[in-house]
């Protein structure tokens, strides 16, 4: 039997529809690319961009089109979103961080017909026009006057809308219709493209509403600094029009002065943004002696928010920091760390220890936690192993299906991401399974080393990769990019990670570097680190060791049952039984690790593995 309930798709046209009518007033503040503050409202928005969806019919674009935007965070981007999505064509978003060679493949795969671009991408624009010829138009999202000459047959957007109706018929289409389109950043193969339907977006959105996950309201005033390009800026230009909140958008200036001129001016109470955007706007309130008197709540992620940034606002600003999961993947929103009913109850120091893990999933998102042989794991806090997820906004297939099926039999996606998932059902990100360190069979979490390094406080920005050694596979080695002016001995760092970590995890060495560099998405680049650190060779390595690499244990990663007691073995057992050590930096083996305190995660989680 069915229900007998309306037929209302899930369309998200009807999303900025609710805000015209609801929230009409409601201001939309741009940073815009040309330089000035401008304000517009939710109603001139939802008004601008119906003319932006009679623009691209004029233009022959037909439902399933898809139709790119290239943009910073403005008023102007999130027209162009409603205006495509309304009429069922697709929006794809480019990220205009990524080498030409990965745009132009995004570009031709995804089959993009118009590209409304800013003004700052126009030289990207010129340089990879002749090849991509599918692109019939292109659209500056400025005034006529701006355009200049490097992209001969580019289109004025202000002119095109200025001539456009107002009057375009949203929605009516299936709530499954595809509605945007985003690729992974492809640090292993191509880039894959991500194809959300305007259900999919319109639960998402619906779902991070709730006050446990981003819980913005009317009243907040929300500054999206994560890019609308990277993941659909978390959802927010959904949920912000959604719930009537004003919002405030960065445009291109993302720095720390910039964005802390925009929280004060426009009394942001609400942001959302990667932690080294953080990093930078602390390190400017620090050095400026800047305040922040409205801003209540930031959401951190996109990596691992480390501890020093989520002190720094809380004792520093009255901040409170909600750390966060998520991927393209997924939407992006997976799981935040908002404490639970026990987790409340715990004094500051111990629900911080919660505040630094990925955090629990919301109704719509199904997490488990499986081995190689794809069992189930204990949720013990310790035991770390694959992260898989399901749920409706949640990726199913890649378009046009590209690296085939990708779900398990119980129609899970495997994230590529090791993690632990503890008794209150916070999970912890321990890597990504192509950067965990592999050091003698065993795993070591290059997330957790960094992130404890980063919080030294000559530190700017700190990586750890695995680099060979002949005896362990692997050592870990930690680059450190020192804050301007400071000087620092590598000793200094690694006493500052003594105790914090396993003995056996502490790095084989240390590097000072002028550069860490960043990628697409603002995360650390480890692909590009591992590749400037190809000829190097570790001290350890070098100091001998080559006798024992017929010893390297084939790697048993995961550990289904609990980890037994630790007995002392030496690497020459060779009886097959289950084998429980851990390599010190030094070669010998080392036992001791710190007891975790309670409510805090275990540091490192000893798992046992079995000689093959
Ligand atoms: P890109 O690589 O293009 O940035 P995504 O934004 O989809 O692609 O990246 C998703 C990945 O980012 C996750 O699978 C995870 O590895 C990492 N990530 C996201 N949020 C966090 C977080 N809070 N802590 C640690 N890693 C995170």
């Amino acid at each position: 039997m069915q229900g007998l309930m309306q037929d209302w798709p899930l369309t998200v046209d009807k999303i900025l529809n609710h805000a015209q009518a609801w929230h009409g007033d409601r201001e939309v503040v741009s940073r815009s690319v040309e330089g000035p503050i401008v304000r517009t409202t939710y109603a001139q928005i939802h008004e601008r961009a119906k003319r932006v969806s009679n623009v691209l019919i004029g233009l022959g674009m037909q439902p399933g089109d898809r139709v790119a935007t290239l943009a910073w965070n403005t008023g102007r981007h999130i027209e162009a979103w409603y205006g495509i999505m309304g009429i069922g064509a697709v929006c794809h978003t480019l990220n205009p961080r990524l080498f030409a060679e990965q745009l132009v493949y995004i570009i031709n795969h995804a089959e993009d017909k118009v590209i409304l671009t800013d003004l700052t991408f126009l030289p990207i624009l010129a340089g990879i026009r002749d090849q991509i010829p599918g692109v019939k138009h292109i659209i500056v999202l400025s005034d006529e006057a701006n355009l200049g000459d490097q992209l001969p047959g580019a289109l004025a957007y202000e002119t095109l809308i200025a001539e456009a109706s107002s009057d375009a018929k949203w929605g009516g289409f299936d709530e499954n219709t595809a509605a945007g389109l985003c690729y992974t950043s492809g640090t292993t193969g191509n880039p894959k493209g991500v194809l959300y339907s305007h259900r999919s977006n319109f639960i998402h959105t619906l779902v991070t509403m709730g006050s446990d996950v981003l819980g913005i309201k009317a009243t907040d005033t929300v500054l999206p600094v994560v890019p609308m390009f990277h993941a659909n800026a978390w959802g927010l230009a959904f949920s912000a029009p959604a719930v009537g909140a004003k919002l405030v958008m960065p445009g291109q200036k993302l720095d720390g002065a910039s964005v802390h001129e925009l929280l004060e001016s426009e009394g942001v109470t609400f942001s959302a943004a990667v932690p080294t955007v953080w990093q930078m706007l602390l390190q400017h309130l620090r050095a400026s002696k800047g305040k922040l008197t409205t801003l209540k709540r930031v959401v951190i992620g996109g990596s691992a928010v480390p501890e020093s940034i989520v002190r720094g606002f809380r004792d520093e600003f009255g901040v409170d920091v909600t750390h966060a999961w998520g991927m393209t993947e997924t939407s992006p929103l997976g799981t935040q760390a908002t404490p639970n009913a026990a987790i409340e109850q715990m004094d500051p120091e111990a629900q911080l220890q919660f505040k630094l893990k990925q955090g629990r999933p919301p109704l719509g998102i199904q997490l488990k936690l499986v081995d190689d042989e794809d069992k189930d794991l204990p949720h013990d806090g310790h035991t770390f192993g694959r992260l898989k997820v399901s749920g409706p906004f949640v990726v199913g297939q890649y378009f046009k299906a590209e690296g085939g099926k990708i779900l398990d039999d119980e129609g899970y996606f495997d994230t590529g991401d090791v993690a632990t998932l503890d008794e209150h059902g916070f999970m912890q990100i321990t890597d990504r399974a192509k950067d965990v360190i592999k050091s003698g069979g065993e795993w070591i979490s290059s997330i957790e080393i960094e992130n404890l390094a980063a919080g030294h406080p000559k530190a700017e920005l700190a990586a750890v990769i695995g680099v060979a050694h002949p005896k362990w596979d692997e050592r870990p080695l930690l680059l450190v990019k020192l804050k301007a002016g400071e000087a620092a001995a590598k000793e200094e760092f690694l006493q500052f990670l003594d105790g914090k970590i396993a003995k056996w995890w502490m790095p084989d060495d240390v590097a000072f570097v002028d550069d860490i560099p960043l990628g697409a998405t603002g995360k650390i680049d480890k692909k590009l680190i591992r590749d400037r650190m190809k000829d190097y060779v570790l001290p350890t390595a070098a100091a001998g060791g080559s006798a024992a690499l017929a010893m390297s244990p084939e790697p048993k990663i995961y550990a289904p049952e609990p980890a037994p007691a630790p007995v002392a073995h030496h690497d020459h057992d060779d009886d097959g039984a289950w084998l429980h050590w851990t390599p010190g930096p030094d070669q010998t083996l080392d036992r001791t690790r710190a007891e975790p305190a309670e409510g805090e995660a275990p540091a490192d989680a000893v798992r046992p593995f079995r000689r093959s």
